[in-house]
């Protein structure tokens, strides 16, 4: 099943028929902000991931060993993501590297997204007026 969506990509995971004017940041490339990312580009948000590994996937691509998960399989699922308009940047510590204010700042995001302990986490916050809290 999983490899009969991966051939149709294009299909399961196409880019969004309408695009809305509002941007949201996902801080977390691991399976939740992968999850978050894909249905809210679908709902036509355009969506920036930030990773602070070099690579996108959490701990499917530095935990699980490829002979359970496949790299090419991940990578293939985040290529997939990519051309439906996900942007991904890695190599990005949010709270290090990069402050919330900063993500806010950049973007006409009214809403940032990570994954927090034992669940999702959202936090939503007016036009350009984040908190600078990590
Ligand atoms: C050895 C092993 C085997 C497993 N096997 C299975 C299995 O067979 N089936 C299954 O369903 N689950 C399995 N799991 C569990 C599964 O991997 C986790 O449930 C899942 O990865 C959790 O997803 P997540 O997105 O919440 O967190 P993660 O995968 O941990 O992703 C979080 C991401 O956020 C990034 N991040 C965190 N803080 C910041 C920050 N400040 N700035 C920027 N980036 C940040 C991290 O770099 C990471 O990439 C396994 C886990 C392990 C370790």
């Amino acid at each position: 099943m999983g490899d009969y969506v991966l051939e149709h990509a294009a299909e399961f995971m196409a880019p969004p028929a309408k695009e809305l004017n509002e941007s949201v940041a996902v801080v977390g490339a691991g399976p939740a902000g992968l999850s978050a990312a894909f249905y809210l580009r679908k709902e036509g948000y355009s969506v920036t991931v930030f990773d602070q590994m070099p690579e996108a996937g959490g701990m499917l691509t530095y935990g699980i060993p490829p002979y359970r998960l496949p790299r090419e399989v991940l990578r293939k699922q985040i290529r997939a993501f990519d051309e439906m308009g996900i942007q991904f940047k890695t190599g990005v510590a949010i709270g290090r590297a990069a402050r919330r204010s900063e993500i806010c700042g950049r973007s006409s995001s009214t809403s940032s997204w990570r994954p927090g302990r034992g669940g999702s986490r959202a936090c939503r916050s007016r036009n350009r007026s984040c908190s600078a809290r990590p």
